[in-house]
Order: structure tokens, then C-alpha cells, then sequence
């Protein structure tokens, strides 16, 4: 039997239904969230992902604005001008646009970032709330990746959870968040691949998310049967995007799988709304 398609569409959509709905009631109260992307030097892909998401914010009435910062920036100049965003009482939400230009340690410009402000969930406080249990403004796309298993309606408690892939933003907090609803969590990584162990673990998913960046890393005849799978990967195929699992023959195994594109895409950029009205909530202490 082929599995249901579980579309980020409509998920997103609902969820943009919601910060409408919070925007309205901040906006009678005064309160006005205002999102500021900061760019370090020219990069063509950034420049289309942020005015996707300039778009995305303005069609919701939520302010929008890129700084640019000169590509001869030091390490010291960014962060201080990160500090000059955190103490604008204007802005809510700070996003810094990856990647920086060499030279310039990504992790320690992110641990500047205010912590109410951090909208994508990178500064080291916010990621340890999540090992808390507490998650606060946790990495967006790892809350998608939540948000779609909850869709399904499934069971976390003591399902088998296959992660593959072990970054800080996506691997990493989606198995906290996971362990946390008392899921089996196993997290895959190159390691995994290079002991020949990455197949054995595949084929135990009850639940299997994948995050590498590789087309078709995951063969469609490793998914177990009646799965959930979830494809964070977006990868450039000749002319096509498609995920980190052969999704043709996955879809004939899986019970429910996303696809690429429209699967946690569209989820994760609607949650970047809403860690932006939460930031602007926790700002103003409502
Ligand atoms: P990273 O490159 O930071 O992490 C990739 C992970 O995959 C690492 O843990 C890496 O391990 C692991 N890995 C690499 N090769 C293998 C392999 N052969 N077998 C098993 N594990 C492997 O990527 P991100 O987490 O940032 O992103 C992953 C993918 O998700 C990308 O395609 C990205 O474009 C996409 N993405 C999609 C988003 C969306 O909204 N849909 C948002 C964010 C990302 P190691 O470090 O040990 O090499």
C-alpha cells in the first residue's frame, strides 16, 4: 500500500493561521515584532532565501529588514554590531544569515545573539533549554520536524527513532526533542555510514528522520514497513530537488512520508513566524 504524503502545506498553513491570530492581539497591545536577517557580504543563494523570507514575513505583517555587513568584516565588528541589534528596543527577532565568510567563528557570533531574540534557536542557552525539556526558541527546522511526526497523531512513547544526521541545528535538538516524549532515539552519523551500520539501523525505524545532505543516501527498500518518514534533505539532482531518501520506493513501504520539496520546508519557514511572535511575547513579558 503506498504511503500517505504528509504535505508541510497545510501544516504550515495552520500554523500561519495561529501567529495571525497572536499578531492581531500583540498589534492591540502595541506591540509590533520587527525581524531583522543580517547578511555579511554577497552570497546569490542567501539574497533568494531572504527576500523568500522577507515575503513570507510581510504577508503576514510582520516587519522586515536586511543588514548588510561588509564581506571584510572582523569577527569583533560583528559582534558588535549584533550587540547594537540587541539593544534596539525596534527589533524582536535577529536572524544571521550563514555562511560567514572564513575566518569568523560561526558559534561563538551566535552566542552573542540576545537570547529573547534568537529566533532560530542558535544561541547555546536556547539548545541547552531544549536538553532542559523546556524548549524555548528552539531551532526551527527541528520543530518541524515535531511538528510533522505530532501530525500523524503517533505515539512517541518507546517507538524506535532512527535520526540520521548529527548537526547542531537539526540531528542534534530533534533527538532531544524526541527522547524527551520517551521515543528510542538512535542518532546516525558518518560514522554509522562508514562502519557499513547505517542499513541495520534504517531498517529498525519506527520512526526515521533524515538530515545529511545527500540525494538518496537512504536506499527506498531499507524503510521498514508502516514507517514515518521525514526527509529534512534538499539536495539538486540534474534538473530536480529532491531528499536524502529514494522517495519512489520508500512511498510504497512508509505509512507516512514527506516529500522534497513541501514537506518540511514550508513547515519550517512557518515556524520561524512563530518563534518570532514568541520572541516578541517573551520581549514584552506577555
Ligand atoms: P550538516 O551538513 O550540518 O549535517 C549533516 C549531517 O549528516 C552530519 O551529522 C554528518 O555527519 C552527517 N552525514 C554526512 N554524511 C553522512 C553519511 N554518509 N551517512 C550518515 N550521516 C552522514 O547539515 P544540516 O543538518 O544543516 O542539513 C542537512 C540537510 O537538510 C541539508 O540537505 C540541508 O539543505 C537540509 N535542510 C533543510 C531544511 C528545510 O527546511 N527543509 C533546513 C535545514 C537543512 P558528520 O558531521 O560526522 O560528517
Amino acid at each position: 500500500m503506498s504511503a500517505r504524503i504528509l504535505s508541510g502545506k497545510e501544516i504550515a498553513e495552520k500554523i500561519k493561521q495561529d501567529v495571525k491570530k497572536e499578531l492581531e492581539i500583540l498589534k492591540e497591545k502595541g506591540i509590533k515584532p520587527k525581524l531583522v536577517a543580517v547578511q555579511v557580504g554577497e552570497n546569490p543563494s542567501s539574497r533568494v532565501y531572504l527576500n523568500a523570507q522577507k515575503k513570507s514575513c510581510e504577508a503576514m505583517g510582520i516587519e522586515h529588514e536586511v543588514k548588510n555587513v561588509n564581506q571584510d568584516t572582523t569577527e569583533n565588528e560583528l559582534i558588535q554590531f549584533i550587540h547594537t541589534l540587541n539593544n534596539d528596543s525596534s527589533i524582536t527577532g535577529i536572524i544571521l544569515q550563514l555562511p560567514l565568510p572564513q575566518g569568523i567563528d560561526v558559534r561563538k557570533v551566535q552566542s552573542n545573539i540576545a537570547v529573547e531574540k534568537d529566533v532560530e534557536g542558535v544561541n547555546p542557552a536556547n539548545l541547552g533549554w531544549i536538553v532542559y525539556g523546556r524548549p524555548l526558541l528552539a531551532p526551527c527546522t527541528a520543530l518541524a520536524v515535531k511538528e510533522l511526526i505530532d501530525s500523524t497523531g503517533v505515539d512517541l512513547y518507546g517507538k524506535e527513532v532512527v535520526m540520521v544526521g548529527h548537526s547542531d541545528i537539526v540531528g542534534k535538538p530533534v533527538s532531544m526533542l524526541l527522547v524527551d516524549k520517551f521515543a528510542t532515539v538512535s542518532i546516525c552519523h558518518i560514522g554509522t555510514s562508514e562502519k557499513g551500520m547505517l542499513e541495520t539501523h534504517v531498517r529498525m525505524a519506527e520512526i526515521l528522520i533524515v538530515a545529511v545532505g545527500k540525494a538518496h543516501l537512504i536506499k527506498g527498500d531499507w524503510v521498514k514497513e508502516g514507517s514515518i518518514v521525514i526527509d529534512v534533505g534538499i539536495n539538486k539532482l540534474g534538473d530536480k530537488i529532491v531528499g536524502d531518501v529514494e522517495f519512489d520506493i520508500a512511498k510504497e513501504r512508509a505509512w507516512w512520508i514527506t516529500p522534497v520539496p513541501g514537506g518540511v520546508g514550508p513547515v519550517t519557514t512557518a515556524i520561524l513566524l512563530r518563534n518570532t511572535i514568541i520572541a516578541a511575547k517573551m520581549l514584552n513579558r506577555q
